[in-house]
C-alpha cells in the first residue's frame, strides 16, 4: 500500500522523536503519556517565556503543588509570589482561576474535550490543542511559534505573519496523525526548537528535507515573512522608593485587574505617553517627603509599550505607616523575594539601593 506524503511526514518525523527527544522536566519518559496538570502547567509558562528559564518555575511548583486540587486550595499570593520574575502576570492569575476551575467544574479532573478546555481560565486553542494532543493523544493540531515556521517552510507559504496563520493552521491540521499524535505534536516543537530554527536551519539533518518545498526553493531561512512592525509607544513615570529607618521599602498592592494586577509595586505616578514633567509628576508621590530625583532611571518592555521610570528616594518615619493608604505596607529588602513583585520593580528597587 502507498503511503500518503501526510502519513510518510509523520512517519519520518516521529522515527526522528525517538531518536532525538528533548529530555523536559514536564515531559513523560519515551512511551508514556504526561499528566495533563504537567502539560497545562508548562504551556501557560511556556508562553512567553524560554524553556530554560521555565524549568526552575515548574520544578517549583510541582514541588510545592503536584496536583490541581493543592494549586487551587493556594492562596492567590503565594501564586503571585511563586510567579514573580516569569511576568505576563495575567497568566499566573489565570492559572489560579484555571486550577479552581478545574477542581470545581470537573472534580479535579482536566477534561478532554476542547470546548470544555477553551472554557477554563487562560486556555486558549493552542494550549487547548497542546493539552488534547501530549496528554489525551487526541489528534489536536497544536501551532506554536516554532510549529508555525516548520508549516511556514514546508509548505513554502510566502504570504506574511499573520495574514498567513489559517493557511498554517489549515496545513499543520492536515498533517497529524492518528496515532502517537501527542508525540507528533512534541516531534514539531522540538524540531522546530533545535532542526528548523529561525536564523540558519538545519536542512541537512532535518528528518522531513525530501519534503521541503521551502528548502527547494532555496527560501526556507525567510520563513515565516512577517508584516512591518509598528513600533511600541514609550511610557514614562516616576516611580516612589520610600524607605525607613528600619531598612524597609514602601510596597502598594496593584488593582486585581488589568496589567500586573494583583501584584505588588513601588508607588508611581500613572505612566503616560510624551515627555516626563518630573515636578508635576512628583505631585503624584504617595505621602509627602523629601523627595530626591537619583540618576538614571530603569527602563523596561511589555507587550505593547515600553516603560521608562525616573526614580526619587525619600526616608519617611515610621509613625506615617498610619497614614499610608489601604494595601500598603512596609517590606524589609531581605523580604521582598516573598512578595509577589514584577521584574519592573525589582529593578526599580535595585535601582534605589544602588544609587
Ligand atoms: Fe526546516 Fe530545512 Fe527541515 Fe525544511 S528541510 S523543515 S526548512 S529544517
Amino acid at each position: 500500500m502507498t503511503m500518503t506524503p501526510a502519513a510518510k511526514h509523520a512517519q519520518s518525523l516521529l522515527a526522528w522523536y525517538d531518536r532525538h527527544r528533548r529530555v523536559m522536566p514536564w515531559r513523560a519518559p519515551a512511551g508514556e503519556r504526561t499528566e495533563p496538570y504537567r502539560v497545562w502547567l508548562s504551556e501557560i509558562m511556556l508562553q512567553q517565556t524560554t524553556v530554560a528559564t521555565v524549568g526552575d518555575y515548574f520544578h517549583r511548583f510541582v514541588k510545592r503543588w503536584p496536583t490541581v486540587e493543592a494549586l487551587a486550595a493556594a492562596p492567590l499570593d503565594d501564586v503571585l509570589s511563586a510567579w514573580a520574575g516569569l511576568g505576563y502576570y495575567a497568566r499566573a492569575r489565570n492559572l489560579h482561576a484555571g486550577a479552581k476551575a478545574v477542581v470545581e467544574q470537573h472534580g479535579g479532573q482536566f477534561p478532554e474535550d476542547e470546548a470544555a478546555l477553551l472554557a477554563l481560565p487562560g486556555i486558549g486553542p493552542y494550549t487547548a490543542s497542546a493539552i488534547r494532543a501530549i496528554a489525551f493523544d487526541h489528534p489536536a493540531s497544536a501551532v506554536d511559534g516554532n510549529v508555525e515556521r516548520v508549516i511556514a517552510r514546508l509548505f513554502a507559504l510566502k504570504t506574511p505573519l499573520p495574514d498567513v496563520k489559517p493557511e498554517i493552521q489549515a496545513r499543520a491540521a492536515a498533517l497529524v496523525p492518528s496515532k502517537r499524535a501527542g508525540d507528533y505534536a512534541q516531534a514539531m516543537m522540538d524540531l522546530g526548537a533545535t532542526v528548523c530554527t529561525p536564523r540558519s536551519p538545519s536542512c541537512v539533518i532535518c528528518p522531513l528535507m525530501a519534503g521541503c518545498a521551502g528548502r527547494k526553493q532555496g527560501i526556507a531561512e525567510e520563513l515565516p515573512r512577517r508584516a512591518p512592525k509598528t513600533d511600541k509607544p514609550t511610557r514614562r513615570g516616576v516611580a516612589f522608593v520610600l524607605s525607613n529607618k528600619e531598612g524597609a521599602v514602601l510596597l502598594r498592592k496593584r488593582a486585581p485587574k488589568g496589567l500586573l494586577g494583583g501584584m505588588d509595586e513601588v508607588p508611581s505616578s500613572a505612566w503616560r505617553e510624551g515627555k516626563l514633567v518630573v515636578a508635576e509628576a512628583l505631585k503624584e508621590a504617595p505621602v509627602p517627603a523629601n523627595w530626591k530625583v537619583l540618576e538614571g532611571g530603569v527602563r523596561h518592555t511589555f507587550t505593547h509599550f515600553h516603560l521608562e521610570l525616573t526614580i526619587a528616594h525619600a526616608m519617611a518615619a515610621t509613625s506615617r505607616l498610619a497614614k499610608l493608604a489601604p494595601g500598603s505596607d512596609w517590606v524589609t529588602l531581605d523580604r521582598l523575594t516573598e512578595r509577589a513583585l514584577p521584574t519592573v520593580m525589582r529593578k526599580v528597587i535595585a535601582h534605589a539601593v544602588k544609587n
